[in-house]
C-alpha cells in the first residue's frame, strides 16, 4: 500500500480565482483547480494563463514587470472598469507571489 509521501503532491491550491502576476479577481472561474493550473483561464487583465511556471515567484515578477512595462494593458479591454485603480489591484496579489 502506497504511503501519503510517494504520491505526486499537486503544485498549487485547491482553489484560487486571483491572478497571480496583476491581483485582477472577478472572475467565477478559478485560475487553479484541485492543485493545478486550469488551462484556458486566462486573465482579461494581464492576459496570463495559469500554467507551472506560475509556481515561480521570479517567473511571475517577470510577468508582470514585462506587462507593467507595457503600461498594463488588459488583454480584453472591454472587461476594464471605467474607475479601474492599478495600485489597488496589485494590492491582491497573494503576499506569497508579490
Ligand atoms: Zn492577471
Amino acid at each position: 500500500m502506497p504511503s501519503e509521501q510517494e504520491l505526486p503532491q499537486p503544485p498549487g491550491p485547491e482553489w484560487e480565482t486571483t491572478c497571480r502576476v496583476c491581483g485582477h479577481d472577478d472572475d467565477p472561474e478559478p485560475f487553479w483547480e484541485s492543485g493545478w493550473p486550469n488551462e484556458g483561464a486566462i486573465c482579461p487583465c494581464c492576459g496570463n494563463e495559469p500554467s507551472m511556471n506560475d509556481v515561480s515567484v521570479i517567473g511571475l515578477r517577470e510577468k508582470r514587470g514585462y506587462w507593467l512595462g507595457q503600461g498594463a494593458p488588459w488583454d480584453s479591454p472591454s472587461s476594464r472598469p471605467k474607475n479601474w485603480d492599478i495600485l489597488e489591484q496589485v494590492k491582491h496579489i497573494p503576499a506569497e507571489w508579490r
